[in-house]
């Protein structure tokens, strides 16, 4: 089954840029939406390869703020309830790099300490689920090992994929940008 046809069916998507989502989609338009958003999906995916391969070619990648920023997205800091695509998956493409153990928080139905096997630094890893339809993972920074080298983060923060969820940060926080801009905005350009 169609991972993301739930998703499109039963959740409203944000489109800061488009016309407003229309609360119900036809089968067509949804299957539709789906082919386009795993293609998209598939682009950043990449993307996310080739720049940790660059961080680790140098350093880590805990010494680039901008990756720090992505991975650290979480809608609990804003008071919504979103899980962020770019989050999501550049914490899933990242993981081999952490060694995990228990932590001592307790605050989200999975706490994880995550430490980097290069540098040391040390995060927080949480996973919560706010619905049936709406979960999201983040990896906060506690301690930074690494001397920062990449380009600082930005604001509001720039996102190809976006957010899902059933409550959503303004626009002063994340912005809707296209692959181009993205993918510039990881490779620090
Ligand atoms: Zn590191």
């Amino acid at each position: 089954m169609n991972p993301f046809k739930k998703i499109f069916q039963k959740t409203k998507t944000q489109q800061p840029d488009q016309e407003p989502a229309k609360k119900y989609l036809s089968k067509e338009e949804t299957e539709q939406r789906n082919k386009e958003f795993m293609a998209r999906f598939e682009q950043v995916k990449n993307l996310f390869i080739s720049s940790l391969a660059a961080y680790n070619a140098e350093n880590c990648p805990c010494a680039y703020p901008r990756f720090q920023q992505i991975i650290g997205i979480d809608c609990r800091d804003t008071g919504n309830s979103f899980k962020c695509f770019e989050t999501d998956l550049l914490i899933n493409l990242s993981k081999a790099g952490f060694d995990i153990e228990k932590s001592q928080l307790t605050d989200e139905c999975t706490n994880e300490k995550w430490t980097c096997k290069k540098c040391g630094s040390t995060y927080e890893y949480g996973w919560s689920d706010f619905s049936i339809y709406v979960e999201r993972q983040k990896l906060k920074l506690v301690h930074l090992a690494a001397s920062p080298k990449g380009k600082p983060a930005v604001h509001p923060i720039p996102l190809y994929l976006g957010l899902m969820g059933h409550s959503y940060p303004s626009k002063t926080e994340i912005t809707s940008v296209d692959f181009g801009a993205f993918e510039n905005y990881l490779t620090e350009k």
